[in-house]
C-alpha cells in the first residue's frame, strides 16, 4: 500500500486524530511499508483539504484532479524526486536510465486530456515495431513489420538525450526472482550471478554485447523495494491474478472516513496508467459533494 490521500473536510480535527491513529498502527504493524516522518505536525495543519502520501504517478495524477476542483493538496514524498517507479534518473554520468518503467503503453488519454498534459510538455515516441521476441533456435516472433524494417528501427535513438552522442542505454527486463532468495538475502555474489547470466543470454543475440556495455546496475526486488518503496519489488504493489481483479483489488475508500488509496494496489491496477489516481480522486470528489453512495 503505497500511494494514500488523505482528505479532511473542512474543521473536522477529531477525524483526523482517528485516521493518525490508524495510520500508526498499520506502521506498527507493516513497518516496511510506511513513514511515520510525516504522521504528526502535518495531519494537524488545517491548511490543507488533502494530503497526498506519496508522489508516484498515481498520487500526482490524485493531486491535480484534486487541486484542479479548488482543493488546497500537500503532496509527501519520501525520495528527493517525484514519479516513483516512473521516473528517469542520472545512473550513470551523463546517461539518464528509467530504473523501472521504461515504456509508457497505459496511460488514460483522458487523464493525458484532463490534466493538459501535452500542454506541460508530455510526448509520446511511437514504436514502429510492436514486438520482436528471439529464440535461442535462432528463429523468432515478430509483430507485424518485416525484420528489414525492425533490423532499421532498432538503430533508432527515440530519445537522443538519454546519452551522450553515439551511445546507447538500454533496459533488460527479467521476470520473476524471488523477493527473499530461500539461501539468504540479495548480496553482491548473487546479484553478479544474475548480471552474468543477463550478458551471457544477451550475448547470444548480439554475440559482441559484452564488450559494448561500458557500465552496469541490475535492480533486484529488494532493491526496488528499498529504493521505491514498493513491497517485496511488486512492480504494481499488488500482484494482477485473478483473486485481485476489478472489485478484488484495494478498495479507494479505506475503512477509516477520510483515508483514501489511490496507488496501483487499487483497481485497475500497476503500469503508468494514471487511472488509480483518476479513479481515487473521483471517489474523494463524490464523497465530498455528498455522494458517497455513487461508488466508482
Ligand atoms: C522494474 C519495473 C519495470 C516496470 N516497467 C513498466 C513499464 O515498462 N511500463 C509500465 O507502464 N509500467 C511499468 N512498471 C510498473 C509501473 O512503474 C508501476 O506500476 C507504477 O509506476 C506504480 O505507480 P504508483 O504511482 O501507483 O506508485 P509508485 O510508482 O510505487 O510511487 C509511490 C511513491 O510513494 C513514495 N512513498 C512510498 N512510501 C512512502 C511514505 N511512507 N512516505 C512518503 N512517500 C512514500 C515512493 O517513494 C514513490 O515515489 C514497472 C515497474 C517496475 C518496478
Amino acid at each position: 500500500m503505497i500511494a494514500m490521500t488523505v482528505v479532511r473536510c473542512r474543521g473536522l480535527m477529531a477525524e483526523c486524530a482517528v485516521v493518525a491513529s490508524w495510520i500508526k498502527e498499520c506502521v506498527r504493524r507493516c513497518p516496511r511499508s510506511w513513514s511515520t516522518d510525516w504522521v504528526g505536525d502535518e495531519m494537524a495543519d488545517p491548511e490543507y483539504d488533502a494530503i497526498i502520501v506519496g508522489a508516484g504517478h498515481n498520487g500526482l495524477v490524485a493531486a491535480s484532479y484534486l487541486a484542479a476542483e479548488g482543493l488546497k493538496v500537500l503532496v509527501l514524498e519520501r525520495l528527493r524526486r517525484v514519479g516513483g517507479a516512473i521516473a528517469t534518473e542520472e545512473v550513470f554520468p551523463g546517461f539518464h536510465v528509467p530504473y523501472c518503467a521504461y515504456i509508457c503503453h497505459m496511460l488514460h488519454g483522458k487523464v493525458i486530456d484532463d490534466l493538459e498534459l501535452r500542454k506541460h510538455g508530455f510526448d509520446l515516441y511511437h514504436m514502429k515495431w510492436s514486438y520482436f521476441q528471439p529464440f535461442f533456435d535462432g528463429g523468432h516472433i515478430i509483430g507485424w513489420r518485416t525484420t528489414q524494417e525492425l533490423y532499421r528501427e532498432i538503430r533508432t535513438v527515440y530519445d537522443r538525450s538519454l546519452a551522450p552522442p553515439g551511445m546507447h542505454v538500454m533496459s533488460s527486463w527479467s521476470l520473476y526472482y524471488p523477493a527473499h532468495p530461500k539461501d539468504g538475502p540479495w548480496d553482491a555474489a548473487k546479484k553478479q550471478e544474475l548480471i552474468e547470466l543477463h550478458l551471457e543470454i544477451l550475448s547470444q543475440f548480439a554475440p559482441n554485447f559484452r564488450e559494448c556495455v561500458q557500465d552496469l546496475t541490475l535492480e533486484t526486488p529488494a532493491d526496488i523495494e528499498r529504493r521505491i518503496g514498493m513491497t517485496d519489488g511488486c512492480i504494481r504493489h499488488l500482484d494482477v491474478t485473478p483473486q485481485q481483479y476489478f472489485s478484488r483489488r484495494m478498495p479507494y475508500r479505506a475503512p477509516v472516513r477520510g483515508l483514501y488509496l489511490c496507488g496501483s494496489g487499487t483497481h485497475p491496477g500497476g503500469e503508468l496508467s494514471g487511472a488509480p489516481g483518476h479513479n481515487c480522486a473521483r471517489a474523494i470528489l463524490r464523497d465530498l459533494e455528498g455522494k458517497a453512495e455513487d461508488r466508482v
